[in-house]
């Protein structure tokens, strides 16, 4: 068990000017917030965090990298709060040791291993700085090396994450040693019988190997040399754990693998490739059918290097691999390299992924190399994988969203059906409503109901094209199946006004008279105000007349404004004077000329008016601000000075339109209708459009008292949350 005076003494010697009395104060904190909490050797849990620093040494790891893995286990697992670690630590040792904390919580363990690629993302996702990562690799390291005092039943899960997401990690960062070491572990604790014969082998042909491996490696180095050749020659002898991957991918026995010692030689041009192929076959014996040329025929997957097994030295065989650096690349990271070496080509995802590793690796030799790490490290923030966000569903399915995406992205994410039902949700536990946005490491669950439509407002929260796309085919069917409904309502009454039976069978049978092909089609044409409802009696009831309904029409209107949802309203035009018999009060005007109103849009007390004359036509009245007025600008002899007259003793109402714009929810007509009829106002004419399957478009003409009257309607239409605009006609 490592002491606090040799930690720091293997702090000093890389750096003599490390804050040793903030080091020992650390290690006072952390030591007093564990108390007498033990590992599972039965050492004082102090010891573990100490060991964690001591693994970060090797590194030269600065004081903060180096007093965050002393405290890092204190606010998940004893009362220390991050405030006290800052008051006493700083804030940059806060953010480290929150950071590890926030990992901790991930509780990796129990997600599912194939989604490792995504959770390896998530967790430099979620540490801001590459320190995080380290203490975090390191903490494992030593778990990892103290696995064998953990419960039986927990190693193999433990060991299980280390090979899935820890071990890659430090493989992509660079640390290939450590990565060696979780894998080792890793192996030997997940498949004990498999990793004993893999060893044993290995250790069978390793006697006398470590001296062959190093005679073959100079002997190439002055071979490549004398010819000219640079190269990069990496000669190793292969771990256990990936020699099992490769018996297990290749399904072969040991014996059958020819590359337990292999050389990976790397040079900078293709034509380098095939010299140094020469200098091999002329100075070592190759093996028959061991020759591969995958450069000049590639892998399917787009892998190309030369292959080839010699016997070396002592009859033991063994494995090269040359290639060029970009063919090297492609083999480490796949397709995604390409985009490396297109020049300035969009980065795929692949690429962006591959990319970040190489600056996560080009960091870690950068501090392993440099003398005064602080302020490199100071200015150096992850950002990896922060345009992403990662969540699980409670079964642990990992899902990736872009950042800012909701929770219902994360519906649509998991199933469309979930998506289009969602009604709520919990995160962590917790209800939350369902427009949150996401958290990484956030576990979701979403509630459903059945028959649930997704409202249209939701196209505007979420950040995912297919959420965006599934709600707007959601709300696409809802209209329609709103329409056919209003439909029907519509058909039925027409059928009821004219006295005849209606059935959808008698409907059917006169599909062909109303060129439609279903009877759904005539529902949602009626309901849509595409078809009469008068035009389907008369198709199933050739022998009615219009007439006899027209009555029955007029007795509808009288019912007042709440019928209007009810549609027959719709069909409704009152052309002509608003103000029946009365005079139009307006000043101005000499003669017993015709006056009217704008034809679209009116003019109501309170508005500036002008008349323009039409001969034999009379006098149209419009608010100064119509934009038809510019029809009439080149002809000045027609426009009349005119002012309003009103009499108080007979107050009339005045015609006025406006054109509503609302999310198309069920409902929204008859509240927009109740509305304007609260506010005392009547209803002369609807027209509705559909614009977009998620927005109606409905113009009321109305009839109110004064510009006050119309724009208080107004004002109270535009509080409604599922209203877009309220806009006044004025053409
Ligand atoms: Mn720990």
């Amino acid at each position: 068990m490592i002491r606090q005076y040799e930690l720091v003494e293997l702090v000093k010697r890389y750096n003599p000017h490390a804050d040793e009395a903030l080091l020992n104060r650390a290690y006072v904190y952390a030591m007093r917030a564990h108390g007498a909490q033990k590992r599972a050797s039965g050492d004082p849990y102090i010891s573990h965090p100490l060991e964690v620093a001591a693994i970060l040494t090797k590194l030269r790891l600065d004081d903060a990298t180096i007093i965050a893995a002393i405290l890092h286990d204190t606010i998940e697992d004893t009362a220390a709060t991050r405030d006290e670690i800052e008051k006493l630590f700083g804030q940059q040792i806060a953010t480290l040791v929150d950071g590890l904390t926030k990992i901790k919580k991930l509780d990796l363990v129990s997600k599912k291993a194939a989604q490792a690629e995504n959770l390896r993302k998530l967790l430099l996702a979620i540490a801001d700085d590459v320190r995080v990562l380290l203490v975090k690799l390191a903490d494992r390291l030593h778990n990892m090396r103290t696995l064998h005092h953990v419960p039986p039943e927990k190693r193999a899960r433990i060991a299980e994450e280390t090979l899935d997401i820890y071990a890659p990690l430090a493989g992509r960062m660079g640390m290939q040693e450590m990565r060696d070491e979780l894998e080792d572990i890793g192996f030997r604790n997940l498949m004990p019988e498999a990793y004993a014969m893999v060893t044993k082998r290995l250790e069978e042909l390793r006697s006398g190997s470590k001296e062959i491996i190093a005679r073959i490696e100079s002997d190439l180095h002055d071979r490549l040399a004398a010819q000219g050749i640079s190269a990069e020659i990496d000669g190793r002898e292969k771990q256990p754990y990936s020699i099992w991957k490769k018996m297990e991918r290749k399904s072969v026995s040991f014996e059958q693998l020819s590359d337990i010692f292999g050389f990976r030689i790397i040079v900078p041009a293709l034509a380098d490739c095939y010299r140094v192929l020469g200098v091999i076959h002329t100075t070592w014996a190759s093996v028959p059918g061991r020759f591969k040329d995958y450069i000049s025929t590639p892998k399917q997957n787009d892998y190309r290097s030369i292959h080839t097994t010699v016997i070396g030295p002592g009859q033991q065989r063994v494995e090269l691999q040359i290639r060029t650096r970009k063919m090297h690349d492609i083999a480490e990271y796949g397709i995604a390299a390409h985009a490396i070496y297109k020049d300035g080509g969009p980065g795929q995802d692949g690429a962006r992924d591959s990319r970040a590793y190489q600056w996560l690796r080009r960091t870690i030799e950068l501090l392993a190399e440099g003398d005064s790490p602080e302020e490199f490290l100071e200015h150096t923030k992850l950002e990896l994988f922060h345009d992403q966000v990662f969540c699980f569903t409670p079964k642990g399915r990992l899902i990736a969203l872009p950042r800012g995406a909701t929770l219902i992205d994360f519906a649509y994410a998991v199933h469309t059906d979930v998506g289009d039902t969602a009604v709520a949700a919990k995160v962590n536990g917790r209800s939350a409503p369902v427009i949150s946005e996401l958290h990484n490491g956030d576990e979701v669950e979403i509630v459903c109901a059945e028959g649930q439509v997704p409202p249209a407002a939701w196209e505007a929260v979420v950040a995912t094209g297919k959420a965006r796309a599934a709600i707007r085919r959601a709300t696409r069917a809802a209209v329609r199946k709103q329409y056919s409904g209003l439909g029907r309502q519509i058909v039925e009454r027409a059928f009821v006004r004219a006295n005849k039976p209606f059935s959808m069978d008698n409907l059917k049978a006169a599909l062909p008279r109303l060129a439609r092909q279903h009877v759904d089609d005539v529902l949602a044409a009626v309901g849509r105000g595409e078809m009469f409802s008068g035009d389907v009696v008369k198709a199933v009831h050739p022998d009615f007349k219009e007439e006899q309904a027209a009555g029955a029409e007029a007795d509808e209107r009288e019912k007042g404004w709440f019928e209007l949802k009810k549609a027959e309203s719709l069909k409704f035009r009152v052309p002509g004077q608003v103000n029946g018999e009365a005079a139009i009060p307006i000043r101005g005007l000499g003669g017993d000329l015709p006056v009217h109103f704008a034809p679209h849009g009116g003019a109501v007390p309170g508005d500036r008016i002008v008349g323009i004359l039409t001969p034999g036509e009379g006098i149209t009245i419009y608010p100064i601000q119509s934009e038809a007025l510019s029809n009439f600008e080149d002809h000045p002899e027609r426009w009349l000075d005119v002012r309003w007259d009103l009499d108080e003793a007979r107050r009339s109402r005045f015609p006025a339109q406006i054109i509503v714009s609302a999310i198309n929810e069920p409902g929204i007509f008859a509240e927009l209708a109740r509305i304007i009829g609260e506010a005392d106002a009547n209803i002369d004419n609807i027209i509705m459009h559909a614009p977009s399957p998620d927005f109606r478009e409905i113009v009321f003409d109305l009839e109110v008292w004064d510009l006050k009257h119309l724009n208080a309607i107004i004002g109270g239409i535009k509080a409604k949350s599922v209203v877009s605009s309220v806009k006044r006609v004025n053409d």
